[in-house]
């Protein structure tokens, strides 16, 4: 293949190591980034950075974020206060290159990777898993990892990782991606276990903040990031339930990391949970950002209850692909079918239904609801069979207004206290 195909490059301060699928390529001479990176830093100049300025709770610390360059090539370079091994590939549907970095911070500006340049439309970066960072970039269409190097900034000290991309063919494409080789965000590790149920055993309940690390959720005014928010929010949900005595909490984060949606219905499962709440809010387009207001709950139905139902359950079902992660499986409809089927049988559809209008009616007291607050369509993380969920919409970030209102505590208390209050009347109906 004469053309330059995408690999999948370890990159790291001296000799970068080539894995397999990029030596293949270096050896028809598509590489030649190679003897450059050998050229480039060592490991003397390395020891003088790492003194500087990195956090201790980092191995490294970004702090410069630049993308320059056309539709020719486009390089994304990325400063940190000391070199580290980056693995460096890219994706399809839709076309992305995933930079995997050790536990990297962030010191970046909050609008970093927002503005398109070359054949980088967008940029998102954050932890993606314990002791893992990631960067995402989107790219205007497929890419070669033209040149992939670190090297020690000229003057002064840090490294700079340099990722040269370049167009290239679809075909060219398909064959150099990592999405064969794509690593799961598995965090199974820090999933909560708990003892075996007996039947005084204080009910479950799992609260899912949405999002979080690398994945932003909705950005709205202000930049207000709807991963903060909904944790914010997801906190003192749990913080009250637990202070009450009678629930047991699981959080499937409590801090800022990605959590695939896998993992979040894996949390809901090992939990054994007997209600499961999805906390989110939303962001809807330019035209629509001033009129539209107002918090939903959502239930699981294969065939979504409107447009607007469908297009909310498609945003949030991106977050895996956002975080870099292949859209996997269980992506069809016949598989809603199947769990709506089971849930029937189980009677959790009806279950989900009724606290999900136990919410509407606490939710009302506090703040405002969209025109049409019960609605339902097919979202990945209640596609679960054991336990009655609901997704919540808390309203929407893009709304100048309500993103102001939504970041006061006296708001997040009042919703707080609006869920708590559906969660004990739910139990204490059971
Ligand atoms: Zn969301």
């Amino acid at each position: 293949m004469a053309v330059a195909a995408a690999g999948v490059a370890v990159v790291s301060l001296g000799v970068p190591v080539l894995t397999a699928t990029a030596r293949a390529q270096e050896a028809s001479g598509a590489f030649d980034w190679f003897s450059k990176a050998t050229a480039a830093g060592n490991s003397a100049g390395a020891s003088a950075a790492q003194d500087k300025e990195a956090t201790p709770e980092f191995v490294s610390q970004a702090t410069a974020v630049d993308v320059i360059g056309d539709q020719d090539e486009t390089l994304f370079q990325l400063t940190l206060t000391r070199g580290v091994t980056a693995e460096v590939y890219t994706l399809a549907n839709p076309y992305r290159v995933i930079i995997d970095l050790p536990d990297v911070g962030f010191a970046l500006s909050p609008e970093a990777g927002r503005d398109a340049r070359g054949l980088v439309s967008s940029f998102r970066y954050g932890q993606f898993d314990k002791g893992k960072a990631r960067i995402v970039l989107d790219t205007t269409g497929p890419v070669a990892i033209a040149r992939a190097r670190m090297e020690n900034v000229r003057s002064g000290s840090g490294v700079v990782l340099t990722v040269a991309l370049k167009p290239t063919e679809a075909i060219a494409f398909g064959e150099g991606t990592g999405g064969g080789r794509q690593p799961r965000a598995a965090s199974n590790e820090s999933t909560p276990t708990r003892p075996t149920r007996d039947a005084s055993a204080r009910p479950i309940v799992v609260i899912d903040a949405g999002h979080g690390g690398i994945d932003p959720g909705a950005v709205g005014a202000a930049n207000l990031l709807e991963k903060n928010l909904v944790l914010s929010v997801a906190k003192k949900v749990q913080e009250q339930l637990e202070t009450s005595g009678r629930f047991e909490v699981v959080m499937t984060r409590s801090g800022d990391v990605f959590v695939s949606l896998n993992d979040r219905l894996a949390v809901s499962k090992k939990a054994q949970a007997d209600l499961f709440i999805s906390i989110h809010a939303d962001s809807i387009e330019e035209t629509y950002a001033q009129s539209i207001k107002g918090a939903t709950i959502y239930t699981l139905s294969e065939r979504a209850s409107d447009a607007e139902a469908r297009a909310i359950a498609e945003k949030e079902n991106a977050s895996d692909l956002i975080a870099g992660l292949d859209a996997g499986d269980g992506e069809d409809n016949t598989d809603v079918k199947n769990i709506l089927i089971d849930l029937m049988k189980r009677e959790t559809a009806n279950f989900s239904a009724e606290f999900s209008r136990t919410l509407v009616r606490s939710l009302k007291t506090n703040i405002r609801l969209s025109r049409d607050p019960q609605r339902s369509a097919a979202f990945k993380v209640l596609r679960q069979t054991h336990a009655p969920s609901v997704l919540v919409e808390l309203g929407y970030v893009s709304n100048p207004e309500e993103s102001r209102q939504m970041q006061s505590a006296s708001w997040q208390v009042k919703v707080a206290d609006s869920i708590v209050a559906a969660i004990e009347s739910f139990f204490a109906k059971r």
